[in-house]
C-alpha cells in the first residue's frame, strides 16, 4: 500500500475550501490511486467551521483519505507536507490601498513561506490561489530560500480555463478540441489570454476566430473580468470554479500535460520571454515527471508583446511594492 500524501490546505474554512477538500479527498487532485491526508491550517476564528467541514469529510468515508488533522499554526500545518494550497488570504476591502493590501498578506505568506521551509517534506509543491497570488507566491518564496524558488506556483489555471471556454463558444468547437492555449503574466485585470499559438481542432484558433476587434473587445476583456460577473449573477465569488482549477493545476503539475499540449502556470522567470527573471508570472508550460517546463521559441507578435508588457510591468510594480516594506 502506498503511503498517503500529506495535503495541507489554508482558508480551509473558507468558500473555496469548502468546494476543495471534498474533491481532493475523492482522489482528483493527485489520482484515484494516490491515499491523501489532509492537514487544514485556519486562522483561530476559522477553527470551528474547519472542524465542521473536517466532520463532513468524515461522513464522505472517502476510501482515499486517510486523515484529517486542524491547525492554527502554519509551523504545525506544513509539517512534512507533500502538497500545500495557500487558499487563504486577506481580501481588498473597499478603500483598502495596494499597500496595504500587500503588507496583510505579506503578514500571512512571508511566515508560511519560512514554516514551509522548516516543515515540509523535501518534495513539497505550492500552488497559491490567495491574491494578489503571484506576489503571494512571490513573498512565501523568498522566505523559503531552503526550498528551491520552482516549487512555488501562483494560479492562472481558472483563467486559462474560463478562455478556453470562451473560445469554444465563440467558435462553436467543444472544449477539448483546444489546445495550446496560454495566459501570460498576472493573474489580474492585466492578464493576456493569448490565442495566437492556440489550437482548434488543429487549425490555429486566432485564424478561425479571423476577428481582432473580438479578442481585444469581448474575449480578452470577458476573461479578465470573468471573476467580477459572477460575483454579480450569483451574489457570490467564484469558489467552485477556482477550487476545480487549483485541482488542475496541482493534477497537471504532478501527471503531466498532454502531447501536443500545454497549460498555464504562475511560475518564478527564468528570465524567458523577456520577462525579468525571480519574478512569478504566468507562462505556457509542459509538465511531466512532477517538473515543469517553459514552452520556448513562440513567436510574439505585437498585439501579444505589448500586453504581455503591460502585466509583467504590474508584477515588477507590485514585486517592487514588497520589496519597500521588507517582504523580501
Ligand atoms: P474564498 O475561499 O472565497 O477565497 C480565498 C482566496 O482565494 C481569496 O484571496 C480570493 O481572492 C482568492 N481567489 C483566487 N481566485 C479566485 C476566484 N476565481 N474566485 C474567488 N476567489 C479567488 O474566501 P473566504 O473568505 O470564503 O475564505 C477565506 C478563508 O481563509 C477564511 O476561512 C479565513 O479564515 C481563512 N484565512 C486563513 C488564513 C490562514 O490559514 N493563515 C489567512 C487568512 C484567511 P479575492 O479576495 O481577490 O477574491
Amino acid at each position: 500500500t502506498r503511503t498517503p500524501v500529506n495535503v495541507t490546505v489554508t482558508g480551509a474554512a473558507g468558500q473555496i475550501g469548502y468546494a476543495l477538500l471534498f474533491r481532493i479527498a475523492s482522489g482528483h487532485l493527485l489520482g484515484a490511486d494516490v491515499p491523501v491526508k489532509l492537514r487544514l491550517l485556519e486562522i483561530p476564528q476559522g477553527m470551528k467551521a474547519a472542524e465542521g467541514t473536517a466532520m463532513e469529510l468524515d461522513d464522505c468515508a472517502f476510501p482515499l483519505l486517510k486523515g484529517i488533522d486542524i491547525f492554527d499554526d502554519p509551523n504545525k500545518g506544513f509539517e512534512g507536507a507533500n502538497v500545500a494550497l495557500l487558499v487563504g488570504a486577506r481580501p481588498r476591502t473597499a478603500g483598502m490601498e495596494r499597500g496595504d493590501l500587500l503588507s496583510a498578506n505579506g503578514g500571512i505568506f512571508k511566515p508560511q513561506g519560512a514554516a514551509i521551509n522548516a516543515h515540509a517534506a523535501d518534495d513539497i509543491k505550492v500552488l497559491v490561489v490567495g491574491n494578489p497570488a503571484n506576489t503571494n507566491a512571490l513573498i512565501a518564496q523568498a522566505a523559503a530560500p531552503d526550498v528551491p524558488a520552482e516549487r512555488f506556483t501562483a494560479m492562472t489555471r481558472l483563467d486559462h480555463n474560463r478562455a478556453i471556454s470562451q473560445l469554444a463558444k465563440k467558435t462553436g468547437a467543444d472544449v477539448t478540441d483546444i489546445k495550446r492555449l496560454t495566459i501570460w503574466g498576472n493573474h489580474s485585470a492585466t492578464q493576456y489570454p493569448d490565442v495566437f499559438h492556440a489550437e482548434i481542432a488543429g487549425k490555429n484558433a486566432a485564424e478561425v476566430v479571423n476577428d481582432e476587434l473580438w479578442l481585444a473587445d469581448t474575449f480578452i476583456p470577458t476573461v479578465a473580468k470573468r471573476g467580477a460577473a459572477i460575483i454579480d449573477a450569483r451574489g457570490a465569488s467564484s469558489a467552485a470554479s477556482a477550487a476545480n482549477a487549483a485541482i488542475d493545476h496541482v493534477h497537471t503539475w504532478v501527471n503531466g500535460t498532454a502531447a501536443g499540449d500545454w497549460t498555464s502556470m504562475g511560475i518564478p522567470s527564468d528570465g524567458s520571454y523577456g520577462v525579468p527573471e525571480g519574478i512569478i508570472s504566468s507562462f505556457p508550460v509542459t509538465t511531466k515527471d512532477g517538473k515543469y517546463e517553459i514552452v520556448q521559441g513562440l513567436d510574439i507578435n505585437e498585439f501579444s508583446r505589448a500586453r504581455i508588457d503591460a502585466s509583467v510591468a504590474e508584477l515588477v510594480e507590485e514585486r517592487d511594492a514588497v520589496r519597500e516594506l521588507g517582504l523580501l
